[in-house]
C-alpha cells in the first residue's frame, strides 16, 4: 500500500498518461501544483517501489504494476465523486473525493459502487431521492453546524 501523497502521485501520472503520449516530471508538478522537490522525491519512491521507470529527459513510464494500480486509483476516485454527486452533496467535489478516497476501506467503496449502479438502474429512486432533499431544504431540516454559532 502507498502513503495517500504518494497515491494521489501515481493517480495523476496514470491520469495523465491516458490523454498524453510523453508523461514528464514537470507535467505533474503542475498538475499537483506542488514543487518540484517533492515531486523529485515521490518520484523516487515510486520507482523505487518499482511503479515506475525515471528514463532520460525525466520520462516517467510506469510500470505494469504502476498501470494497474494507477488504474484502480483514478477508478476509485470516480466512484467518489459519482457518489458525491448522487447523493447532491453542495460540497467541493473534486477536493473531497480526492480525501475520501485515502480513508474508505475497499468493502465501502465497492457498496458506494453498488448503490450508484442501483441508482443508475432506477430512475425513480434518484429523483425521488432529488425531491426529498429539496423538500428538507425547504422545511430547513438538516444537521446544525455547531462551529457556526456565535
Ligand atoms: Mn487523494
Amino acid at each position: 500500500m502507498l502513503s495517500p501523497s504518494l497515491e494521489d502521485y501515481l493517480e495523476e501520472i496514470y491520469r495523465f498518461s491516458l490523454h498524453n503520449d510523453v508523461v514528464r516530471v514537470s507535467d505533474i508538478a503542475s498538475c499537483l501544483d506542488v514543487t518540484m522537490p517533492s515531486v523529485n522525491n515521490a518520484i523516487r519512491k515510486l520507482s523505487e517501489k518499482d511503479y515506475l521507470i525515471y528514463k532520460k529527459y525525466r520520462e516517467l513510464v510506469l510500470t505494469e504494476k504502476g498501470r494497474r494500480v494507477g488504474k484502480f486509483l483514478v477508478e476509485r476516485n470516480g466512484i467518489l465523486q459519482n457518489f458525491l454527486k448522487a447523493i447532491n452533496s453542495q460540497c467541493d467535489v473534486k477536493a473531497e473525493a480526492e480525501a475520501m478516497e485515502h480513508y474508505l476501506s475497499l468493502p465501502t467503496i465497492r457498496a458506494i459502487e453498488s448503490l450508484l449502479d442501483f441508482l443508475e438502474n432506477n430512475k425513480e429512486c434518484r429523483k425521488k431521492f432529488l425531491e426529498h432533499c429539496r423538500y428538507r431544504k425547504e422545511k430547513g431540516l438538516g444537521l446544525i453546524n455547531g462551529y457556526a454559532g456565535k
